[in-house]
């Protein structure tokens, strides 16, 4: 039996209708740049974000990049961001100019450490970025109250995250802006890259929406009031994932049950993923770890089991990010000894039951 990390082919076929004629339409129209679509998904996916605006964008690296400079933040300026991430939480801050300073994350749970937020706040200090890792929320209370003591602003990285919740409010919703990511292997994923700023702040809302189309209102196509960039998103993928949102809710209770039919099955041979009282994950990837991590991916690998690394490096230790800020081994401790024992196994709604278990009976196995 093979089980790929996810089947982004069986979820097209299973859309193919809807989703040609959605496609064929903006074709009809060569409405490419500007359509519809793109005002009708921010609405619709408002919801998923507590109610918060929504502005698509090209990306979930440039949702980030916009939400900095709506924010202001620049050089001279620092923004806090988790050890444990994709390099994409790091980029754009220092893309505007400002300094990532990378803390730890919380063992238990992956998410950032609020005491090492704490710890990590200096005079400089504009901004918080937590991210939801693998679909689960930050503890954003105790962030929140770490961001209140020191006027500081809070980004929440969403791009694994859509739907997630914590303390019954939707990520996307929980701070002064988020940031969602819809590349094509995202929980909702579109058909070549696409994301999403929100936020409750209207002021900040018409400033990202200037920054993402040159600066210019979209009625005004000649006075360009700000600096701003090309980071639209393209109509073609705003329509595919209008067709893909109503199936969101669904697609994630799928993953939820898979995630507790590995919980029950791995809970003996291997450490499972925790779940924080105050959070409900939507499972963006389903990560264990053991002791020999290698060995394991070997295993699953001769049984047809695809696995992924998410991630093997901690943030700080990319050379890029170690040269430029003098970042050390040893400053992350928790992060940097998990990134060594964490292996994700694959978790995607269009999964069989067999494939289910024979994922669990493989991982199992591997220890006999
Ligand atoms: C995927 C991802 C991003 C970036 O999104 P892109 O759409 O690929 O630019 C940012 N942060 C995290 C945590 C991600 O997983």
């Amino acid at each position: 039996m093979i089980v790929p990390f996810s089947d982004l082919k069986r979820q097209y076929e299973n859309l193919r209708p809807a989703m040609d004629l959605a496609i064929q339409s903006v074709l009809d129209r060569t409405a490419f740049v500007g359509g519809a679509e793109i005002a009708a998904f921010e609405a619709a996916f408002s919801p998923y974000c507590g109610g918060a605006e929504v502005c698509g964008c090209a990306n979930g690296t440039d949702a980030i990049e916009l939400a900095l400079l709506a924010l202001g933040i620049g050089p001279g300026d620092e923004v806090i961001i988790p050890a444990l991430t994709f390099m994409a939480t790091a980029e754009p801050v220092a893309l505007v100019g400002a300094k990532p300073v990378v803390v730890d994350i919380d063992p238990l749970t992956y998410t950032i450490a609020p005491d090492a937020v704490a710890a990590a706040v200096s005079s400089r200090t504009k901004a918080i970025i937590p991210v939801h890792i693998y679909g689960q929320t930050a503890d954003m209370d105790a962030i929140q109250a770490i961001a209140d003591t020191h006027g500081l602003h809070v980004i929440e990285d969403c791009a694994q995250a859509h739907g997630a919740e914590y303390r019954g409010r939707r990520a996307g919703g929980l701070a002064d802006m988020a940031t969602f990511s819809f590349y094509p292997g995202k929980n909702l994923g579109a058909f070549g890259d696409a994301g999403a700023v929100a936020s409750r702040d209207p002021a900040l809302m018409e400033k990202v929406r200037l920054l993402r189309d040159h600066g210019h209102p979209p009625k005004d196509k000649f006075s360009h009031r700000i600096i701003g960039r090309n980071s639209r998103m393209d109509t073609l993928q705003a329509a595919v994932l209008g067709v893909k949102l109503p199936y969101l809710e669904g697609w994630t209770e799928k993953r939820r049950f898979i995630a507790a039919r590995y919980d029950q099955g791995l809970a003996e041979v291997v450490t499972i993923p925790v779940v924080a009282d105050y959070a409900r994950p939507v499972y963006h990837l389903y990560v264990i770890q053991c002791d020999d991590r290698e060995g394991l991916r070997d295993r699953l690998q001769e049984r047809g089991v695809a696995s992924g690394l998410h991630y093997p490096r901690p943030i700080h230790l990319q050379d890029c990010l170690r040269e430029a800020y003098g970042y050390q081994d040893g400053m992350c401790p928790e992060a940097e000894r998990i990134c060594g024992r964490i292996l994700s196994l694959p978790i995607f709604a269009e999964m069989t039951e067999a494939q289910v278990q024979h994922v669990i009976e493989s991982v199992r196995q591997a220890w006999r």
